[in-house]
């Protein structure tokens, strides 16, 4: 169970409690999260899950700074030169992570709000959402190729020619796993 404690908002999601709430209607499936605000203007704040409480909250860095400090994942990068591709790298996998765990049980859960990598302004059907084989993050298909070009868990000199279909394939096995 995921617990939402901190009322938070994405867009026209309101998160409050364990209530999961869009337009006031209580949500029963999954859809994925945009980034429309709720004014219509503009883009709103991106919700990402903590690994450690699994809390969201919209400035996640922070968070992990000021509340799990004493985690050795979380010291390990504060240590880390400030602005350096190392330390990039390194909040980029721990954010993942704490996603990738919240989207797993929203899954599990068959409702709730998926955290994608890169939110599109307008709702997006769900299955044109893969992972991307090395971050894991939930990518939209025609997005994977450039998106693998920028990937801070792509591992230096590793190239994937066939994005889409290795995700796919990922996907098949994580739902015949669960079976
Ligand atoms: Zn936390
Ligand atoms: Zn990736």
């Amino acid at each position: 169970m995921v617990s939402l404690k901190e009322q938070t908002t994405d867009g026209d999601i309101v998160y409050d409690s364990d209530e999961l709430c869009v337009n006031n209607e209580p949500l029963n499936k999954v859809i994925v999260a945009t980034a429309g605000s709720a004014n219509g203007k503009g883009r709103s704040q991106k919700a990402q899950c903590c690994i450690y409480c699994e809390k969201l909250d919209y400035k996640l860095h922070k968070h992990l700074e000021q509340q799990h400090s004493n985690e050795i994942e979380v010291a390990k990068i504060l240590n880390m030169p400030k602005r350096s591709k190392e330390r990039r790298r390194a909040w980029a996998a721990i954010t993942a992570k704490g996603n990738n765990l919240h989207n797993t049980k929203v899954k599990e859960k068959g409702m709730g709000i998926l955290i994608p990598k890169y939110r599109q302004s307008k709702e997006q059907d769900r299955k044109k959402y893969l992972s991307c084989e090395f971050c894991r993050m939930l990518i939209i298909s025609t997005d994977l190729y450039k998106h693998h070009r920028s990937c801070v868990s792509k591992p230096d000199g590793v190239n994937s020619d066939a994005p889409v279909k290795i995700s796919k394939l990922l996907e098949a096995c994580a739902s015949t796993e669960k079976a």
